[in-house]
């Protein structure tokens, strides 16, 4: 088969990359930004057209941390729905059947009527106000893979992880999410000997992170194994740590006292718990091994250190 990874160059695209030879019977195609603008929908169809693809995974979305969605609802908003909307149009003119749909745990509401959320519960009250741009343009995603399965018997999965981290990740230090972006702040003032160390926030929020290279495998198994024949949204997700367990943490992998940081907060927390289960997708992969966050972190500062002319800042 061959299969299109929009989002090729980031963070989860580069993972799946890394991968794509226990699949060699099948065609990888990695679209990166330059390829085609996927906003504009002429480009797109046209692209689609040229290039005859079996299925796809559609991982490219306009993307930040909690303070980047903060300041740019609008065009969180405006861009993710035409790029979806975009994609989709060309996946059913071109036949496309099969495909991977990244959504994202953070579209899930705020104030929930139970914890842990599952997949049954996405569109039941409104999302966490400070990214609701992001969060609502990735719903409508679910309701439009929805629609197209139940109208023309396609198999277009959306895929929900966690807050993702590892190598390739946008490291910006006030656009990323919270791992890349306080590593790299951390290092710089490791690297400077200012040793001045703050974390936003009170630390005490809860999430869950999922090390990319964990969720590529998981992407292409329920892509290409057939064990997940359904075509209904699943959870992918690990366990729930507080922001100061997971910063103590990275300290530690860092080699840097934890004594030494500090928390401004005057910045804000976020939503404080958007605890998700991941019992359906247990159900279908019972053996699957995460990555201990311990052993991500590790890895992801090491290839920040080793990788810094390609580290994205
Ligand atoms: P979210 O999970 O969608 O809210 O996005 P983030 O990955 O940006 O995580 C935000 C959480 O980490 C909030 O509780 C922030 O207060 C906390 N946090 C602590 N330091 C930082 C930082 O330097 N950058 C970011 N983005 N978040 C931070």
């Amino acid at each position: 088969m061959k299969i299109l990874v929009t989002g090729g160059n980031g963070l989860v695209g580069n993972s799946i990359k890394n991968i794509i030879n226990n699949y060699d019977s099948h065609e990888f195609v990695f679209l990166k930004r330059d390829d085609c603008e996927l906003t504009n929908r002429e480009n797109v169809l046209k692209y689609f057209e040229n290039n005859k693809f079996d299925c796809i995974i559609h991982l490219a979305a306009h993307v930040g941390g909690l303070f980047m969605n903060m300041n740019s609802n609008i065009d969180m908003f405006s861009k993710n729905i035409k790029i979806n909307e975009n994609i989709l149009e060309a996946c059913h003119k071109n036949n496309i059947k099969k495909g991977i749909f990244c959504l994202s745990s953070c579209i899930y509401p705020c104030n929930p009527s139970k914890f842990p959320m599952d997949e049954t519960m996405i569109h039941e009250s409104p999302p966490h106000y400070s990214n609701e741009g992001y969060a609502y343009s990735k719903r409508m995603l679910e309701l439009q893979c929805r629609q197209y399965n139940n109208k023309y018997n396609t198999q277009y999965i959306c895929v929900i992880p966690v807050n993702l981290y590892g190598p390739y990740d946008n490291f910006n230090i006030e656009n990323g999410h919270v791992i890349p972006s306080i590593l790299h702040r951390f290092h710089m003032e490791k690297i400077s000997k200012n040793e001045n160390y703050f974390a936003y926030g009170t630390g005490n929020p809860y999430r869950q992170f999922l090390y990319a290279p964990d969720f590529a495998r998981i992407i292409c198994n329920l892509l290409l194994d057939n064990i997940y024949t359904k075509n209904e949204p699943i959870i992918c997700c690990n366990d729930e740590i507080t922001i100061k367990e997971m910063t103590s943490t990275l300290l530690e992998v860092m080699r840097i006292d934890n004594n030494l940081l500090k928390w401004n907060t005057n910045k804000s927390d976020g939503c404080l718990k958007k605890t998700v289960t991941n019992e359906k997708l247990l159900k279908y992969y019972p053996d699957f091994e995460f990555t201990s966050l311990k052993n991500g972190l590790t890895e992801t500062y090491n290839w920040f250190c080793n990788n810094q002319s390609i580290v994205r800042k």
